[in-house]
């Protein structure tokens, strides 16, 4: 294995792979998965494109920001692209694709603008050109940029003809969301195996391309108006409310030999499908496009090849509905598992009780005594303990100055200091859990009894005392407990 110079390295040659358990009997099916990226998706390799092109044309300077509408995964690649080569990400995203999207862009270094689900793919749009327009941004503008096709044509579709040979391959199935994809892979097969038939897929309540409506374009490029065709559907990352511009030229020259239309649940159940019975994680428009191929599969054929395009990781759905039917609670089957051997059970207690710790001693005692009357909150917490993080986010949210004493902390190890002040705790608190927190010197106790003296206003009330005023904050505070910390 070579060593790869950066993560841009890493980006296409992905896997083709035969499906072994889903294929109707007579043809082979495959799928070429692209959540083999470094990014998770097929949108890494349009990202490099475009940013390695308009740095080549002197459209893009060193440092200057990059601006783009994306409904998520070309958000992710131009984030990890831009990442790597220091240039700042802005990206317009409408709110209604998944929570995970926007965190993972975030994560990578971008700001993420949020546009109103009411306004769909033509508004976000429209706002990455008016900040590009306004900022001197440059736009990525994938629904129009060459470099979007061009990649597919250099390495997505060479790719396949390396994997099948050329006229190896009957049926290539995608969908499209810029139509990067299908333009620039169906450019090569047309040429190097043109006995390959192109079949796009389509949303079956939103079929732009299978209607005869001529999507109008702006001088730039863009779409001039939405699509009447259009309706909102659940495929994220596929047909946006217009006809790309980089899809004409997979229609002019009538390169795509048949139009399918797919349902919402069809393709859910195709992606969990892949999961529960070949292994494969993918999303919901790689649950579409399989969808798609299977139902080409019983009836072409015998013999046929079917490769169907995965364009990414089920795991930026795990806020949609394709993780509906999967429960963060154990179901009834998980739980008879859980008492069918005889410990560690949610409704039989561990065995052994509280830990034990050493006697306390006076310096300890007299340290827990003085640091309490000195400062008006005091909190003894432990590092990586999510009660003591509840805690601690709700006296932030409520602009209440504590001080913590990191009872784990390496400053606390020295002459097992952190112990002996939990021995200490633990006789003038009366148990040995963490966190305890002290207000104005008087012990309130744990996380839970804290919570309780806050929603009932009695922690405002000694606050107050102490010309200590709290901002608004979260109404119930067992709200800032993590959701498996919540009380059963
Ligand atoms: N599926 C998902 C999840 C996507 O994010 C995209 C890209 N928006 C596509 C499919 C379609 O790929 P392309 O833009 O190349 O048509």
């Amino acid at each position: 294995m070579a060593i790869k110079s950066s993560i841009l390295d890493t980006i296409g040659k992905t896997p083709v792979i035969r499906i072994n358990n889903l294929a109707p009997e007579g043809v082979e099916m495959f799928v070429k998965l692209e959540a083999a990226n470094p990014g998770g998706s097929v949108k890494d390799r349009l990202a490099l494109s475009i940013i390695e092109a308009a740095e080549r044309d002197g459209s893009l300077k060193p440092g200057q920001t990059v601006v783009e509408a994306t409904s998520g995964n070309t958000g992710i690649g131009l984030a990890m692209v831009c990442a790597q080569k220091g240039y700042p990400l802005v990206v317009t995203m409408a709110e209604s694709f998944s929570i995970e999207r926007r965190k993972l862009m975030r994560f990578l270094g971008a700001k993420v603008v949020l546009t109103p689900a009411s306004e769909k793919g033509t508004g976000m749009v429209k706002k990455a050109r008016e900040l590009a327009e306004t900022h001197g941004w440059f736009l990525a503008r994938q629904f129009e940029n060459p470099a979007n096709p061009d990649i597919h044509a250099k390495t997505t579709a060479v790719e396949i003809i390396e994997d099948f040979g050329p006229d190896g391959l009957d049926y290539f199935v995608t969908g499209f969301g810029t139509g990067g994809t299908l333009t620039g892979v169906s450019r090569t097969l047309r040429a190097d195996s043109p006995v390959t038939k192109i079949v796009a897929v389509e949303p079956e309540n939103a079929r732009l391309l299978a209607d005869d409506h001529v999507q109008s374009y702006n001088p730039d490029g863009s779409a001039a108006a939405a699509h009447p065709a259009w309706r909102p559907h659940p495929m994220q990352g596929w047909t946006p409310d217009f006809i790309p511009m980089v899809v004409q030229e997979a229609l002019t020259n009538k390169r795509i030999d048949a139009y399918q239309p797919i349902s919402g649940a069809a393709s859910m159940q195709a992606a969990r499908d892949l999961a529960r019975k070949e292994g494969i994680f993918v999303g919901t428009s790689a649950g579409a496009t399989f969808a798609a191929a299977l139902e080409l599969a019983r009836t072409a054929p015998k013999g046929s090849k079917i490769l169907a395009m995965l364009p990414d990781t089920g795991e930026r759905y795990l806020s949609t509905p394709l993780f509906d039917d999967v429960s963060e609670e154990m179901s009834d089957e998980e739980q008879a598992i859980s008492r069918s051997t005889a410990t560690v059970r949610f409704d039989v207690s561990a065995a052994g009780g509280a830990p034990s710790f050493p006697t306390a001693d006076d310096d300890a005692l007299a340290e827990v005594h003085r640091t309490a009357n000195e400062n008006a909150v005091v909190m003894y917490v432990l590092e990586w303990c999510e009660f003591c993080w509840s805690v601690r986010k709700m006296f932030e949210e409520a602009g209440i100055p504590y001080k913590a004493v990191e009872l784990d902390s390496v400053a606390y190890q020295k002459d097992n200091h952190g112990g002996r002040l939990r021995s200490a705790l633990k006789e003038i608190c009366g148990t040995h859990t963490i966190p305890q927190i002290f207000v104005g010197g008087t012990h309130i106790g744990g996380a839970t009894e804290t919570f309780d003296a806050y929603n009932a206003g009695e922690l405002g009330k000694m606050l107050e005392a102490r010309q200590i005023s709290m901002a608004a904050a979260a109404a119930n505070a067992y709200s800032y407990l993590p959701k498996w910390l919540h009380p059963r």
